[in-house]
């Protein structure tokens, strides 16, 4: 105790140059002690990473790109991160097989864009009428979520890490009020995941656009409704300028971004630099979720000076996308082994989860 004290006091004397040198393990006046954290052992590395954003997209892309410059900051530059935004060096939806095959190192996207390949990844998003980010957090590292992604994801090479929660989506914009579900007939809209699977159930065209495509295909009306995260970002992506209806979520509660490495290059790298991106990919998945519901708050009570209605579904359309969303995974439980046991996990969680939730955030939500 009396040795930890001491060199808890000295480390504080010394301030930030002197943690550098304890660190570096060169500080001659104070021999650090035989345990600690000598990162000058670690080999340098360079990682590619590329991701299913524009460069620099607010939150998504700013927010890799902090984690990208952290960890070269606190590997002490043994680990730099150059981050290639989509098409780069792969296309949006091209990042899963780049990493897996090691033509990438790292990327970060979300992991229901690539159901095509298992439809248990839909669920490491998220899925509609589920988790909110809290519940996901802690299906994830506590709930044995975790453990299937990576059982799951190894089988291509990939190793996940959480990369984000965009925290409670909108359930998006619509050029016409929805008032009953024949207003659902026919209609065109950009919903990915199993959000947009349940919607096609209701008699809506689900249709899966990279972010950069979706304005236009809805001011050009190759669209009639998409959905895509929260009041901030939906804001900056103009849906306001040619939808007016906006409305409150269902399908994308608390839905977990991915932070995947290729599994060859990641176990080429040191325990402590692995401990690093882990450490990293924590504090980027709660700096997101933070940052998400500052900047909806704020975006909130702007959007009500832009002439939008915002808008909740009718609670036929509601009643009638939560039977649809039990048969859409009853579904894919009989078609996928591997969706079946990953939706029986998160449905374990989420059932005890939900009393709590009920009882202690809901409760108080009702008094607040
Ligand atoms: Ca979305």
């Amino acid at each position: 105790m009396d040795n930890r004290r001491n060199f808890i006091k000295k480390t504080a004397l010394l301030g930030a140059a002197g943690s550098t040198l304890l660190l570096n393990g060169c500080n001659r006046e104070s021999k650090p002690p035989s345990k600690s954290v000598n990162i000058n052992k670690n080999r340098k590395v360079k990682i590619k990473l590329a991701t299913s954003w524009p460069a620099h997209f607010p939150i998504m892309g700013t927010g890799i790109d902090r984690f990208a410059q952290r960890v070269e900051t606190i590997s002490g530059g043994t680990i730099k991160i150059k981050v290639h935004p989509k098409n780069a060096l792969v296309p949006a939806f091209g990042v899963f097989d780049a990493a897996s095959v090691g033509a990438i190192d790292a990327y970060h996207s979300a992991a229901y864009f690539y159901k095509g390949k298992n439809e248990a990844f839909n669920l490491f998003t998220g899925f509609p009428f589920g988790m909110t980010s809290t519940e996901m957090n802690a299906w994830l590292d506590f709930g044995g979520g975790m453990e299937l992604w990576r059982t799951l994801y190894d089988q291509h090479n990939l190793i996940p890490f959480k990369g984000g929660n965009t925290d409670v989506q909108m359930g998006g914009w619509f050029k016409k009020e929805i008032t009953s579900l024949d207003d659902l007939q026919g209609l065109k809209m950009r919903i990915p995941g199993l959000g947009g699977e349940v919607f096609s159930k209701l008699g809506v065209q689900p249709i899966q656009l990279p972010p950069g495509e979706i304005f236009v295909a809805l001011e050009r009306n190759m669209l009639d409704a998409t959905e895509w995260l929260g009041p901030s970002l939906d804001i900056k992506m103009g849906f306001h300028k040619v939808a007016k209806n906006y409305y409150t979520g269902w399908h994308e509660p608390g839905s977990m971004l991915s932070l995947v490495f290729n599994k060859k290059k990641f176990n080429k790298l040191s325990d402590e630099q692995k401990m690093m991106i882990e450490m990293a990919s924590n504090e980027l998945n709660s700096t997101m979720n933070t940052e998400f519901q500052y900047i909806n708050a704020t975006a909130l009570e702007e959007i009500e000076s832009l002439g939008v209605t915002v808008r909740s579904f009718p609670q036929e359309v509601m009643e009638k996308a939560r039977q649809a969303m039990a048969t859409v995974a009853k579904e894919k439980s009989l078609q996928s082994h591997d969706f079946q046991k990953v939706w029986e996990s998160a449905q374990k969680f989420l059932h005890t989860s939900r009393k709590w939730s009920d009882i202690g955030l809901k409760s108080y939500m009702q008094v607040r």
